[in-house]
């Protein structure tokens, strides 16, 4: 009966490759109110900003940007040959926004997470009479409010990064932290976490399920917090600050977006909110000269589905035989959040999938050619503008991609051990021959 609906869900369910146009895409001017506007953000880069002499004095790799998170964006013309040759021909020029550098965290989770949990502090702070928003932040390093929050707890569930994110902010800060991980989150990931200091809790099943275990013990605690992935605000309005300092880079780049300059932005997705909160800042700095693009894995197309039937997050991979096996880790969600998915709703300009396979032959590709090291989950964005020349969106939106700027958001990789990504290559490397 769904087959029947939407055609499209048939190749999805055979785990083939498939291109989605949003037709619920809307215009800005367009838009049915949503449950946040600018001010959220606005509001969210100055907590940022009260928290950076505290970043900066606790974090020695965000001295040299005075405790500001953010990371470059990089012209990759040989990247960009590389892909012309491998794969197919591309209009406009290729970009990479590299939070794989993204101090604290090497991943987008640094944005989301690591505000979440400042925010959350900031709040606990303020009530207890410790703190008011005109202070010094760099007090929260100090012993007395560590062993403040030191009688507080936090919980999250994470297929790895955001974990990272969450673990290593929230233990600095004096927190309990405890991790609930699925299945599929990675060795490395588990024993970084334990060694700052975090508890690691590990679930046979998938990230749905460490999530909704995490929820229900954290909750129970008078004085513990849930960062939950599949449902927050706070997560959201931390990544859309992105957007805001995109807008600057493009600015000393001297990249133009406009009408006859279209900005397209290609996101790695899991649960939805990372991608989402991104979008969500780039809709209201760039209008609808921008244009998001959601990347899934053929086996964890949660938010298309979500999307694409209209059922938002009351379905699943798993309801239409999908297995979520990926070893794109970050991406790795069966389900998609309740929070950002009806939101992308209205501005995703569309979804496409892809298969493991190919994440491995470009983290190669992007090794040998910029000597850039992403995780699996990272390299989706960079297909983007090989699939654009593909669909018929640009048709369809009369775009002339001749002057598009394609921006590939690399959301993680710096923290991989060595050796764990001597691996990932050597599989790559594998596939390519
Ligand atoms: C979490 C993550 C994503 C996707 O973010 P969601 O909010 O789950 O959609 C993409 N890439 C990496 C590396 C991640 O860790």
């Amino acid at each position: 009966m769904w087959k029947q609906k939407y055609p499209l869900l048939g190749d999805i369910m055979n785990l083939d490759p498939v291109i989605w146009l949003n037709s619920h895409l809307k215009q800005v001017n367009n838009l049915p109110e949503l449950p946040l506007d600018k001010h959220d953000i606005e509001e969210a880069e100055q907590l940022w900003h009260r928290f950076a002499p505290y970043l900066a004095k606790e974090f020695p790799e965000t001295k040299e940007t005075n405790g500001i998170i953010e990371s470059p964006l990089k012209r990759i013309t040989a990247m960009e040959e590389e892909m012309e040759r491998f794969y197919s021909a591309i209009s406009g020029k290729l970009y990479l926004k590299c939070d794989n550098e993204l101090p604290i965290a090497g991943s987008i989770k640094a944005r989301g997470g690591i505000y979440e949990v400042l925010h959350h502090a900031e709040n606990l702070a303020i009530d207890a009479g410790l703190i008011s928003e005109n202070d010094n932040y760099e007090v929260f390093a100090s012993d007395k409010f560590k062993s403040f929050f030191n009688q507080y707890n936090i919980g999250v569930g994470s297929t790895g990064n955001l974990g990272l994110s969450i673990g290593i902010i929230s233990a600095k800060l004096g927190f309990h932290v405890s991790v609930y991980m699925s299945a599929d989150a990675k060795q490395w990931k588990k024993d970084l976490l334990r060694s700052k200091g975090a508890t690691v809790l590990e679930f046979t099943g998938d990230f749905s399920e460490a999530i909704s275990a995490g929820r229900e013990q954290t909750i129970n605690d008078p004085k513990g917090y849930f960062v939950d992935d599949e449902d927050s605000k706070h997560l959201y309005v931390g990544y859309s600050v992105a957007a805001l300092r995109l807008r600057k880079q493009l600015e000393d780049q001297h990249i133009q977006v406009d009408a006859e300059h279209p900005l397209f932005v290609y996101l790695p997705c899991g649960v939805g909110g990372s991608p989402g909160g991104v979008t969500f800042g780039l809709k209201q700095v760039f209008g609808d000269h921008v244009h998001c693009f959601f990347v899934e894995p053929t086996h964890s197309p949660s938010v298309l589905i979500g999307l694409l039937t209209g059922e938002m997050d009351q379905v699943s991979v798993q309801d239409f035989h999908i297995d979520n096996r990926t070893e794109a880790d970050g991406l790795a969600v069966g389900r998609p959040s309740q929070f950002a998915t009806p939101i992308s709703d209205h501005l995703v300009s569309g979804i496409y999938t892809i298969e493991d396979e190919e994440l491995y032959k470009m983290l190669v590709m992007l090794a040998d050619s910029e000597e850039i090291h992403l995780e699996p989950s990272a390299t989706a964005g960079l297909l983007g503008p090989n699939k654009m020349a593909q669909s018929s969106y640009l048709e369809n939106n009369r775009l002339n991609a001749q002057n598009a700027t394609h921006i590939a958001w690399a959301t993680g990789g710096d923290l991989v051990p060595e050796d764990d990504w001597k691996q990932l290559y050597e599989k790559g490397e594998k596939l390519m021959k």
